[in-house]
């Protein structure tokens, strides 16, 4: 792969964009195995110990598992992880990969007693799909219609004892119903720099990647609170370490680096920066609708919702109302722009421009 430092918008956005994966598969699995060496989550890691533990001592499978949050934080992984603590198969999938309920039952019939069934971005799974889930979670069994019309029977079939693992990115938009079929729901939280240098540091050796405390806790730092962009900064990190400096990465190595794709001191890339900028100099700091927003910005708004508002939120950049997105007082102070302490002057706030969605 050739290394791209240039400042294009493509190279900065799959740098810093937790959505995108296609750097992740690189010459060593950096995917933990075990509760043991997944880093953070600690609420979420000691309940699941619990019930792991419980349900093993039962002889029964876990209760079907919801695990929500942005992408990037570990929801695959966590699936895994808990696959191989119960000691049994996991058989991943997606979504929008099941397109018909014959899908979706042929991956149910499947499995063998106890296994897991991981289905990502489970709220864009169909309707029509959705309902053979409900007796299957419920009562361990599916109903299949056989031929069509006025000749078609339905039959009902037992399936083995299963897991579903289901991980979303937005649980608001998973149906009740279905919501209400997990037993156990996770919120997945983004990570605190100290959790990311650990990360960093555990890559970095299974990477065998020179670097000291001070270039991981810069990657980490900078890295949006998600580990899959501190790996993948790491990677790219390493790749400006050999060429440029004498191959470890120390933090004026990785502050260099950074700088050069455009990631700033707290991790904001061009896009983030964009985004507040507008909500700043053209919406008066907010409210702004979210799609206005998105339309301004020449972004997707389940984009911005999804993977920047999250980490610019909690860094205390922007506040959601239920009139729209507004920049806050940190956020003029980081772009350099004078806050107006006058609310009048910012015309946003008495209702003049901004509107919600
Ligand atoms: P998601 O499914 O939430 O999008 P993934 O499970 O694919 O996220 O995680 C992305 C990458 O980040 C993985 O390849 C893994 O190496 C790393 N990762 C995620 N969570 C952790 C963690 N808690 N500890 C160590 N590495 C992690």
């Amino acid at each position: 792969m050739s290394i791209d430092f240039t400042s294009g918008r493509e190279s900065v956005r799959k740098l810093t964009d937790p959505a995108f994966n296609g750097f992740d598969d690189g010459e060593v699995s950096l995917r933990p195995q075990s509760l043991t060496d997944y880093i953070g989550q600690e609420k979420a890691k000691g309940n699941l110990r619990v019930y792991i533990e419980a349900a093993r001592q039962r002889g029964e499978p876990l209760d079907h598992v919801l695990l929500h949050g942005p992408p990037g934080l570990g929801k695959t992984t966590l699936a895994t992880i808990i696959a191989n603590e119960m000691g049994v198969d996991i058989r991943k999938t997606s979504g929008p990969a099941i397109e018909k309920p014959r899908d979706l039952a042929a991956l149910l019939t499947n499995l063998n007693d106890n296994d897991i069934l991981f289905v990502d971005e489970i709220h864009r799974m169909n309707r029509a799909v959705e309902e053979i889930l409900y007796p299957a979670m419920e009562d361990g069994e599916i109903d299949i219609i056989l031929g069509q019309g006025p000749s078609a029977n339905s039959i009902r079939l037992e399936l083995k004892k299963f897991t579903l693992i289901g991980a979303t990115t937005r649980s608001g938009q998973l149906s009740a119903p279905l919501r209400d079929r997990f037993g156990v729901i996770l919120k997945l939280e983004l990570y605190e720099p100290e959790e990311l240098q650990k990360i960093v540091e555990r890559s970095a050796g299974l990477l065998k990647i020179g670097i000291d405390k001070g270039g991981s806790m810069e990657i980490a730092r900078r890295s949006r609170g998600t580990p899959r962009i501190a790996n993948r900064m790491l990677r790219r990190v390493r790749d400006f370490a050999q060429v440029m400096a004498d191959g470890v990465i120390t933090k004026e190595v990785a502050d260099d680096a950074l700088n050069r794709m455009e990631v700033d001191q707290l991790g904001l890339d061009a896009i983030d920066r964009r985004l507040l900028q507008s909500i700043i100099l053209h919406y008066g700091g907010g409210p702004v609708g979210l799609d206005t927003l998105a339309a301004t910005i020449n972004e997707e708004a389940v984009t911005i919702e999804d993977v920047y508002e999250p980490f610019l939120m909690q860094q205390g950049f922007l506040t959601r109302t239920p009139r729209g997105r507004c920049a806050t007082r940190l956020a003029y102070a980081h772009l350099g722009l004078p806050y107006p302490e006058q609310p009048a002057k910012r015309p946003g706030l008495d209702g003049q421009i901004g509107f919600e969605d």
